[in-house]
């Protein structure tokens, strides 16, 4: 739930929160710096998107047929489709078949699906504990917070923060500094939890139609210790995350993780293809992949369409600077930045996001930088359009809005208002600039330029220019 209210509440709060705005400053520089990096080793990038692009576009337009191709050479392999057409049917049939195997203690490898379904709540609400054991998924968990970011959850944690969580959960002190210190008790406090855990709980970055596999990318390892040690494995894949052949996959990887991180490749790509053979020392016993829908489907053949070709990498989140001033909380979804403000309204209900598509500049940095080129400016437009159909927009801003487009459809009345505005400007302008009170000025680092002395009309009229 993200009302205009709450987020610029809630934007304002990380404004002023001097440690935040200096990790989300750190965090987004590092990933920009490094994805620039990364991309200026490949020589042909440009057509590489543009081909990528093209693959997505195709897919999607034949999203059923891999659907179906998917789940035929999935099942073929041992694994076990199951279809949710929403968030509510997927919680039911993971918590379900955990019911079913007996499990109280489930691992976690990072899912942002799994966070857009509000599956640990679910899991424990049936009795059965999740463990998050991404490390930056786990940091959240024990802060009890949502994720700010889509591939850093807890960048806005400081070190200081982070030892305050581990050393309650190991019952003994741990310094700050000593960040060597802190992972090693992170993974002996984790690695018990993969023993113990009856289930594995993995989200998946692509799903290969042509054999039925799911991809997880992943830098810790810890997808390959929820995917393989528990006797049960259940991946919970959008529907759209679909790549029809291994070729497509490779480009799909290749921009991924440079995107993301500026590496070439993530430390682990890992690949589930069914359960364990019977030549195999060890993996689950049985997979099940959980196709999730969740309004996805509704977008296909709409001016959202595009919206589906995400792959989640996150580069549009460190350019936009609204992301970057006002974190990840403020946005009130799981989705965040500019693929937040566009997937969030259009999964979860315009009105339960009426915020989010002005929560954007539109100064299209986010196009520039998408691996799959989703032009969100486009979309952030067309919602806001929906918007003011819908009567959305908080009344202050429509009645301005309605005012403003009224004064320049009249000529002679917006020739008496400007030079209304101008007398009136006099006691707030300085050097040019206006300073206005703080709410008619949120962003206060920020001035409105005064009017001009003379319009550009008069100055062309009189000759002057
Ligand atoms: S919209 Fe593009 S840049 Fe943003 S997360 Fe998705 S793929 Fe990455």
């Amino acid at each position: 739930m993200t009302s205009t209210t709450q987020f610029r509440q809630g934007a304002t709060i990380a404004i002023q929160d001097i440690q935040l705005q200096g990790a989300l400053a750190g965090a987004t520089a590092k990933f920009r710096a490094e994805r620039a990096h990364a991309l200026s080793e490949l020589p042909d990038v440009e057509e590489l998107r543009d081909h990528f692009k093209a693959i997505r576009s195709a897919t999607l337009a034949k999203l059923g047929h891999h659907l179906e191709t998917f789940q035929q050479n999935a099942e073929a392999a041992g694994a076990q489709v199951h279809w949710a057409r929403d968030a509510a049917e997927a919680r039911e049939i993971i918590t379900g078949l955990a019911q079913q195997h007996g499990v109280t203690l489930a691992t976690k490898s990072k899912s942002m699906t799994s966070e857009e379904i509000h599956l640990n709540q679910a899991l424990e609400e049936a009795g059965i504990q999740p463990v998050e054991t991404d490390l930056g998924e786990w940091i959240i968990q024990l802060a009890e917070e949502p994720p700010s970011h889509i591939i850093g959850p807890a960048l806005h944690k400081t070190k200081e923060q982070v030892a305050e969580l581990f050393s309650r959960e190991a019952g003994k002190s741990l310094p700050p500094d000593d960040i060597p210190l802190l992972t090693a008790e992170a993974r002996r406090m984790l690695r018990a939890r993969f023993l113990e855990a009856g289930l594995g709980i993995s989200g998946a970055n692509i799903g290969v139609a042509e054999t039925g596999s799911i991809v997880l990318v992943t830098n810790e390892g810890n997808g390959r210790m929820v995917t393989s040690t528990p006797p049960v494995h259940i991946a919970l894949m959008g529907i759209e995350k679909i790549a029809p052949t291994w070729d497509d996959a490779a480009v799909w990887l290749a921009l991924l993780a440079r995107s993301a991180t500026g590496q070439p490749l993530s430390v682990y790509t890992s690949i589930v293809t069914g359960p364990a053979r019977a030549a195999d020392t060890d993996g689950p016993q049985e997979v099940h992949i959980v196709l999730l829908d969740n309004g996805r489907s509704q977008l296909a053949g709409t001016e959202y369409e595009e919206v589906l070709q995400c792959i989640r990498c996150g580069a549009c989140l460190n350019i936009c600077p609204v992301y970057r001033s006002a974190g990840g909380h403020a946005y009130g979804s799981p989705y965040s930045g500019p693929i937040g403000a566009v997937i969030s309204p259009l999964l979860f209900g315009l009105e339960k996001h009426e915020a989010l598509p002005q929560a954007s500049s539109l100064c299209g940095a986010c196009l520039d930088v998408c691996p799959a080129r989703i032009d969100l400016p486009r979309m952030l437009l067309a919602l806001r359009g929906e918007e003011v159909e819908k009567g959305l927009l908080p009344w202050p801003e429509r009645a301005t809005e309605g005012s403003a487009a009224f004064v320049l459809g009249h000529e002679k009345l917006m020739r008496l208002v400007t030079q209304l505005m101008r007398w009136g400007q006099k006691p707030l302008a300085h050097n040019g600039r206006l300073r206005l009170p703080g709410r008619l000025n949120p962003a206060q680092e920020r001035k409105l330029p005064a009017l001009a002395e003379k319009s550009f009309r008069d100055m062309w009229r009189d000759g002057e220019i």
